[in-house]
This record gives structure tokens, C-alpha cells and sequence, in this order.
């Protein structure tokens, strides 16, 4: 792996057995307690093979850092596993790529629209490894467990967190263990997909190894890209009907007493893991937060805004719920280096933010919010959705208006998808809204999936989006 130098290897392996042999799997103690390596070691070797344990390929369609897939990999390598990520646009040979790499297990990260593309290459992976197993989760598989009928591609599917839940698949597998009583998996049982119950979330997230960023930073295009994408926490104050959180919040976690499904990492954690990234990769001048947002925690942001600028001292830019935002907050991320938040406006109809969307942005916030940011001179950007089912195109265009009149610096615009994952999206698949028949890809800025009569409209207007907010008179 990248950023590991062989000096490295031979000492963080030791750690690594020892890790191994207590680790709980649910709560596990925090790393520094145990006076272990925050960044994940280079694989463990087993006494008796000359081989890493399990080698596991995660593999993504799209270019982007993934959070998921960094701690995935981190907490598997602490274990003595060897991972590496695959990125298809980033190989001049995808399929030749993975398979020269020989994994054990390969692992797919899905949400709607994105469980059926590594299907052709992973028939031909297996008819090459005959060993080899294969593992779906993200969104998509934890809320449908269609995908297990495809028998001769998908093993398993993991429900809600899973890095515990991948640790123990990967070893049963390699121990030849049945799997069909681990937490969080699914598998076909008798002809039918059964989902085990889910393990506590880690509530502790600064239990954690530090996310393996070498995955993705073994690409030039990422590496040098300058502006790094970080997460600093885990959950959303809100619960939208178009997002996944909404149902997260209530399916993936286990109902044990005190759980949370949101969680932040402590600010000297994350100040600690970005000093370790920046020591093996000085170049990046910007940090991209990709938290739902980062004001999760009002108490947070103020320590944050402290320490941040003496220890890291990177601008950064972030996402933020604006109905938990207020003027200290605004001071604060600030104070801190941040130069544009970004928020989902999704909607210039408040009846459609608030009864349809359940997102609790009321006109008074959404127009008074960007007051403040703007006379504290931080830039910020609006999410906005065409298409969706609460909405006809008056609607669409009172959702150019707004942002007419807030004057953000930018406009992301996406056509509406019908996530099974998301409140409103199973809701279109029970009132017969999607027309299923339609392949549209991964994109959501190309097309929609809805049935509509106004669709041409909905996807010329999401093109013109910025043309019609920007120009004078548009
Ligand atoms: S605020 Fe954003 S991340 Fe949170 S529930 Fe709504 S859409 Fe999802």
C-alpha cells in the first residue's frame, strides 16, 4: 500500500496480532488507551502462510473518496488483512486490474441505481478465482435484499454499519465458518434472503483507526487534487423524506439503551488524523468536510473553532443545517478557516420543505440564514431537486426564485430519484410513481425515473437551472 514504508510494516504488524485477539467487535477500546497505531499498519502476516490473511478489493464507479470504504478498510487492515480500492474511471483496464490484484473477497458499496453495474465483471472474476466472495452494502442493499437472488455474483449483503460486520465476514470466510448468524449480514437461507439483526453502532468514533486514505490516494487524480474530502462525524439533526438518513435513523441502529445515531468525532482526534494525512500528503491546500453537516453540535463547532486553526489550520469549506445554525455558529466556523457552506434548499415551496420534505427550513430561515453568512463574508452554495413527486413546476420555479433572491455563489441542481432507502422513495414504488422499466444509470443530473408528463420540462429546467438564477432577467 502507498505511504507505508517497510520499517512501518514490521511494527505496526505487532500491534495488529495483538489488536486482534481483543478486540470485541462491538465496542471496541480506543486505540490510543491501547498505545496503538492510529493509521492503519500494513498487513499482518499469518505465522504459518508466507500470505496476508484475506486480500479484499473494494471497487467504485465513481470518482470520489468514500468514507465508508476508507474506515472499512482500515479497521480491516489493522486486523492483517490487505485491501486496496478500484475506481473504474481511474484504470486503463478495470476488470484486468482487480483480477492481476487476485483478491478473496470483493466488496461493493451501493446505493439505488448502482447494484447491478459490477455485476458483469464479477461473473468474470469468479470464473477465474473460483474462491472468490463478494459482498454488497451501503444504502441500497441495507433496505432491498433483491440483489441476494443473484446468486452467482452476490455472497452476502451487510446492513447499516459494517465494519465489524465486514471483520467477521471476511475471517469466517477464510476460516471456511458459516456466515448466517453474523450481525448486520444477509444471505440466501432455504431459497430466501434472511437478514440477521444489526450490532450496536460504534458509539465511540475516535475508537476508530484513522481512515485509510492510501486506497484512494494511489490515484494522481486524487492525491493531487489539493482540496481533501474528510468526515468529522456520523448522523444528521434532521430527517428528511428524500434522504436516507430518515430511515437510517430508525433501521440501522439496534435499540440498545443510550444508542446514538448521531455521533462526532472529538476535535483532537480529528485534528490528529488530518496531521497524519497531511504528513504523508503535504500537498493538499483545502479540506472538504462531507458530513451531512458539521454544525451536528453547537458545543462542537466552538472547541473545533479553537483548535482547528493552531493545529491543522487548513481553510475549509462544509456543509450545514441551517435550521441549527445561528449567528455564534456562523462566528465560529468562521473564526475557524471556513470560507463556503453549502445547504439544501431543495425547495423554494416552504409547504413543500416542510410538510413533504419534513427538513424544518421555514421561509424566515431560509431567507434570514444567508443575511448572516454574507455579512460575515463567508461564500455559500444551495442544493436544490427537480422532479420530485411534491412538486409541479410552478413549485420548480419558485425554487429558482428563491435562490434568486438569496444570491448564493453556486447552485447544485439534481433530478429527483426514488431511493429505496429514503422515506418518499419507498412511498413512489408503493403508489406506482416509478416507471421501472427506465435505466437511467447512476447519474442524477442526467434523467429521471419518474412517471410524469411534465418530465422534459422537469429535466430541460434542472439544465437551465443556473442560466435562469444568474442571468439578469433569467
Ligand atoms: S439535512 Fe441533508 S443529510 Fe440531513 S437528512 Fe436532510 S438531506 Fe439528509
Amino acid at each position: 500500500m502507498v505511504g507505508l514504508d517497510d520499517g512501518d510494516t514490521e511494527h505496526q504488524a505487532g500491534h495488529a496480532t495483538r489488536r486482534r485477539r481483543d478486540c470485541p467487535r462491538t465496542h471496541p477500546e480506543p486505540l490510543w488507551y491501547a498505545g496503538l497505531p492510529r493509521s492503519p499498519p500494513a498487513p499482518r502476516r499469518h505465522p504459518f502462510q508466507a500470505l496476508p490473511l484475506a486480500r479484499i478489493a473494494f471497487i467504485v464507479t465513481t470518482c470520489h473518496e468514500f468514507e465508508g470504504v476508507k474506515v472499512l478498510s482500515s479497521v480491516l487492515r489493522l486486523h492483517g488483512h490487505q485491501t486496496d480500492c478500484f475506481i473504474t474511471s481511474e484504470e486503463k483496464d478495470f476488470r484486468r486490474a482487480v483480477l492481476g490484484w487476485r483478491p478473496d473477497v470483493v466488496a461493493v458499496y451501493a446505493t439505488t441505481g448502482q447494484e447491478l453495474w459490477a455485476h458483469d465483471h464479477i461473473r468474470a472474476w469468479k470464473s477465474e478465482l473460483r474462491h472468490l466472495k463478494t459482498v454488497f452494502g451501503g444504502p441500497h442493499p441495507s433496505h432491498d435484499l433483491q440483489l441476494l437472488y443473484d446468486d452467482d455474483v452476490v455472497d452476502a449483503t451487510t446492513k447499516a454499519e459494517a465494519e465489524y460486520a465486514m471483520l467477521d465476514l471476511v475471517e469466517a470466510w477464510e476460516a471456511g465458518r458459516p456466515i448466517v448468524d453474523i450481525p448486520n449480514v444477509a444471505t440466501m437461507v432455504d431459497g430466501g434472503p434472511r437478514q440477521n439483526p444489526i450490532r450496536p453502532v460504534i458509539g465511540d468514533l475516535d475508537s476508530l483507526p484513522f481512515p485509510d486514505v492510501d486506497v484512494f490516494y494511489k490515484y494522481p487524480f486524487l492525491r493531487d487534487k489539493r482540496v481533501m474530502q474528510v468526515h468529522a462525524s456520523r448522523g444528521c439533526q434532521n430527517s428528511c423524506t428524500y434522504c436516507s438518513v430518515g430511515l437510517m435513523k430508525k433501521t440501522w441502529i439496534s435499540g440498545k439503551r443510550g444508542e446514538k445515531f448521531n455521533r462526532t468525532k472529538s476535535v483532537d482526534y480529528l485534528c490528529e488524523e488530518m496531521n497524519d494525512i497531511l504528513a504523508r500528503y503535504p500537498g493538499f491546500r483545502m479540506v472538504n468536510f462531507g458530513d451531512a453537516a458539521l454544525n451536528m453540535e453547537s458545543g462542537w463547532v466552538h472547541e473545533f473553532s479553537e483548535k482547528w486553526p493552531a493545529r491543522v489550520g487548513l481553510p475549509f469549506a462544509c456543509n450545514v443545517n441551517i435550521n441549527h445554525l445561528d449567528e455564534d455558529d456562523i462566528i465560529a466556523l468562521k473564526r475557524a478557516g471556513c470560507v463556503s457552506v453549502q445547504f439544501g434548499l431543495e425547495s423554494g415551496s416552504e409547504e413543500v420543505r416542510l410538510k413533504v420534505y419534513k427538513k424544518g427550513y421555514t421561509d424566515e430561515i431560509v431567507y434570514g440564514i444567508p443575511k448572516l453568512l454574507k455579512k460575515h463574508k463567508l461564500t455559500f452554495r444551495t442544493n436544490n431537486i427537480m422532479g420530485s413527486p411534491a412538486e409541479d413546476l410552478d413549485d420548480m420555479i419558485e425554487t429558482v426564485r428563491a435562490n434568486k433572491r438569496i444570491k448564493p455563489n453556486g447552485c447544485t441542481v439534481l433530478i429527483y430519484r426514488p431511493f429505496k432507502s429514503t422515506v418518499l422513495g419507498l412511498e413512489d414504488y408503493k403508489m406506482d410513481r416509478v416507471d421501472l422499466g427506465k435505466d437511467i444509470g447512476p447519474s442524477i443530473q442526467s434523467d429521471s425515473m419518474m412517471k410524469r408528463d411534465d418530465l422534459r420540462e422537469v429535466v430541460n429546467l434542472q439544465k437551465l437551472f443556473n442560466v435562469a438564477v444568474y442571468l439578469p432577467g433569467g
